[in-house]
């Protein structure tokens, strides 16, 4: 008997027919370095710089289809568009604001959700907002994602596919990408292997330096250790939101395992090996952490180091009843924070007419489709 008459799960096929061949899985091109297209274009008997002139196609001149690649043999394109395909992201909703704000939620091929978003700034600066994890785990009580809970880890393909997404729109308007944040859905130090990965990737594929790049923690000490030692100038922000061990671990779960004391010592590090000022973010909560008091207790917590407070304004969510602190409170927190030389800013809030908070558009789309699933069931 030969193996070709075996059924799927080793039986001998009664009819001794062959099974039936498996789905032609696409392979996606965009997940493969330059080795990995080598490699797939010689499985495919193409000579090895083919794999040179895809890579140039796909990262230097942005083609978003095999058809315009129009050096490549006729047959080695019909191969491509049956075989292939460039990246997996399938756009489920999108939203455009006023203030330009592009605000995307992919479908993954497993049917996960993940946002990303884009703000373009007067200055001419692009900033994609990326996630690096489907759901996150840390569970912050004000959180739009945490509210969800986990999912799944995010390949390092799927994160940059994000930031590859948006640049190659705006390469087709006459722009390009200048900024990506890790600020999306997901805490990129849980997700660490992947998001190092990606972040090579949007070196060396898209071209954004290390210095445009930022990474936002929960304040995961032993990877802000581990990143350290990497010696990359990337950007850190650490989501704090309080100076008090007793309120931050209310908001945050994590600060239990790794409190304030703990994680100011390794930004310090972090600091001091990178040289960059390490932003500190804050979002200002009616009556919790607004107050001048809590504004002097930040302020001689980060005495003497080189960093940055951002002040958000609570962007308002499902599962979380507090309010925004006021620009009044705000204005005072930054005032006060600036006399004791720590600079800080009241960050701009992009997108609030269209849910860009974190987790926002997809807690939407999903309350619809809830909405809508119960209405056809009550039909
Ligand atoms: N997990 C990472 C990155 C994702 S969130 C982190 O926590 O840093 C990006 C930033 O938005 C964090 O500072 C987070 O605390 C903040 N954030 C989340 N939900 C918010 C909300 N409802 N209002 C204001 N800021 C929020």
């Amino acid at each position: 008997m030969t193996p070709e008459t075996l059924s799927p799960d080793g039986l001998p096929d009664p009819l001794g027919l062959p099974p039936p061949a498996p789905p032609l899985q696409q392979v996606d091109l965009f997940a493969l370095d330059q080795e990995g297209l080598a490699a797939q274009l010689k499985a495919w008997g193409e000579p090895a710089f083919r794999a040179k002139q895809l890579h140039k196609w796909i990262h230097e001149r942005h083609a978003g289809r095999f058809s315009d690649m129009t050096d490549l043999p006729a047959a080695l394109r019909r191969r491509l568009e049956a075989e292939a395909r460039l990246g997996v992201l399938e756009v489920e909703a999108e939203q455009r604001s006023k203030d330009g704000t592009r605000k995307r939620l992919y479908r993954l091929p497993d049917g996960q959700l993940i946002e990303s978003v884009l703000m373009p700034y007067a200055d001419g600066r692009q900033t994609a907002c990326i996630s690096s994890q489907a759901g996150c785990a840390m569970a912050c009580a004000f959180c739009a994602t945490g509210q969800m809970g986990f999912a799944r880890q995010l390949s390092a393909a799927e994160i940059a596919e994000q930031a590859w997404r948006f640049d190659q729109e705006l390469k087709a308007e006459g722009q390009r990408l200048s900024n990506v944040v890790l600020m999306g859905m997901g805490e990129p130090f849980h997700n660490f292997d992947a998001v190092v990965a990606a972040i090579g990737r949007l070196n060396r594929d898209i071209g954004i330096g290390a210095r445009h790049i930022t990474v936002s923690t929960v304040g995961l000490v032993p990877q802000i250790y581990a990143f350290a030692e990497l010696g990359l100038q990337v950007k850190l922000a650490v989501s704090l939101h309080s100076a008090r061990d007793e309120e931050r671990s209310a908001l945050m779960p994590i600060n239990r395992r790794w409190p304030i004391r703990e994680l100011m010592a390794a930004c310090r590090h972090y600091a001091n090996r990178s040289g960059r000022r390490v932003s500190f973010e804050w979002a200002l909560i009616a009556g919790k952490n607004d107050s001048v008091e809590e504004a002097t207790r930040l302020g001689e917590l980060l005495a003497h180091m080189r960093c940055h407070v951002n002040l958000i304004p609570l962007n308002p969510t499902g599962g979380y009843a507090e309010a925004p602190g006021s620009p009044e409170a705000a204005a005072a927190f930054v005032a006060t924070l600036e006399s004791m030389g720590v600079p800080a800013t009241v960050r701009v809030r992009r997108g609030i007419d269209i849910d860009a908070g974190c987790g926002q558009l997809k807690s939407e789309v999903m309350r619809r489709q809830r909405a809508a699933a119960a209405a056809q069931a009550s039909t």
